[in-house]
């Protein structure tokens, strides 16, 4: 199913949660909102689950505006961090919950719900734990059993709220490509919370980045790890490192000095560089390089990370990854540049990029 967010704003009192968001999700897409803490993430969800409102602006399901449908006739599976299975039914019961509350006209008969019920159990690869209770069972699956159970109404769309929130690493890891293959099965739209950056990137056909009540980029996990488009997705999606410079006619200066990168395009005017530690070049021959002093290096798994001191008072510190075996020392000098990189002007939202 479509679904289509239209300059959705809602406040609270007078604290907007959400400020004119507009989405489209195409039929059988995954996507993930992610975003820090306070975002707008989960007001969001509510709405598109019917939970909640827009104060301003719509949803629509399939072109039909959602607030004509009642919370049955738009027909989503919800799956919350806190399981929020019933704790006195068994698993199976759980699982067949959403059918046994339909109306009598509606309501398949209670052999076709155990039928339907033990099928989504196969599914989820939990067969055998059906007389079980939701104490008896891991957190990953009683997550799996959530899963199931949104399932059993044969969702229009699946919407998720940090559904891999209260588990550990790997349990995380493995439930991610489970939930993967399961959308890839199942072909459900399905809307994901998370503010976990590897879960969205890993996990979505899409990804919207939000802060502050506003989409900031909405984009494939590629577009929005190499092509972000303002300070924030640079800094909020994988690392980053970050110097101020400035802009003359194209030129980049540092500390007064040309460096190799272009702002071709950008107003003249203070500037910030951004660029990721591990996509840099680094030798004392590169033209326009960034001379900083080593302050600090760690190894960090299969590579180095070195902290630099730059400018002559040393008052700015990057940190660039280089290979483990690089031979440096503390205080010794090294010459950078990044290979791709983004300046974003201070003042205005144009960007350069290389
Ligand atoms: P988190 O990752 O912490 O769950 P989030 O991105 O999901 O955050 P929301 O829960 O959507 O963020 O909250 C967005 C803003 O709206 C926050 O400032 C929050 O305090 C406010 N807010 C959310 N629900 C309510 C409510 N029922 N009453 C008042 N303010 C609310």
């Amino acid at each position: 199913m479509q679904v289509s967010v239209e300059n959705v704003v809602r406040t609270f009192g007078t604290t907007p949660a959400l400020y004119g968001v507009s989405l489209d999700i195409k039929p059988g897409e995954l996507v993930a909102l992610l975003g820090p803490s306070g975002s707008g993430k989960t007001t969001l969800l509510r709405i598109l689950a019917g939970l909640d409102f827009p104060t301003e602006g719509r949803v629509l399901f399939d072109g039909e505006d959602a607030a004509k449908l009642t919370v049955q006739e738009r027909n989503v599976g919800l799956v919350f961090q806190n399981y929020a299975l019933f704790r006195n039914m068994t698993v199976l019961d759980n699982i067949g919950f959403g059918l046994s509350v339909r109306p009598h006209a509606r309501r398949p008969s209670r052999k076709e719900i155990k039928r339907r019920a033990l099928e989504l159990l196969d599914f989820v690869q939990l067969s055998g734990l059906e007389a079980r209770y939701p104490s008896q069972l891991s957190g990953g699956q009683r997550q799996r059993v959530a899963f199931a159970r949104a399932l059993a109404i044969e969702p229009r769309v699946l919407l998720l709220d940090e559904p891999f929130g209260a588990l550990d690493a790997k349990v995380r890891r493995d439930l991610r490509r489970w939930l993967r293959e399961i959308h890839d099965k199942t072909g459900h739209t399905t809307v994901f919370v998370t503010h976990d950056q590897e879960e969205a990137l890993e996990l979505a056909d899409r990804v919207v980045v939000m802060s502050q009540g506003k989409i900031e980029q909405i984009g494939t996990p590629d577009e929005v790890y190499d092509e972000p488009n303002s300070p924030f997705v640079f800094s909020f999606i994988g690392e980053s490192s970050v110097l101020p410079v400035e802009l003359k006619k194209g030129a980049v200066l540092l500390d007064g000095r040309k460096i190799g990168l272009s702002g071709e395009g950008l107003p003249d005017g203070p500037a910030t560089l951004f660029f990721r530690p591990h996509d840099v070049a680094v030798g004392s021959d590169l033209q326009g390089g960034i001379e900083g002093i080593v302050s600090i290096t760690r190894r960090n798994a299969g590579a180095r990370r070195v902290e630099l001191e730059i400018g002559p008072d040393g008052d700015r510190r990057v940190e660039i990854e280089l290979p483990a075996n690089y031979k440096l020392s503390i205080s010794g000098r090294v010459v950078f540049l990044p290979k791709h990189y983004r300046i974003f002007p201070d003042t205005a939202a144009e960007t350069a990029t290389s």
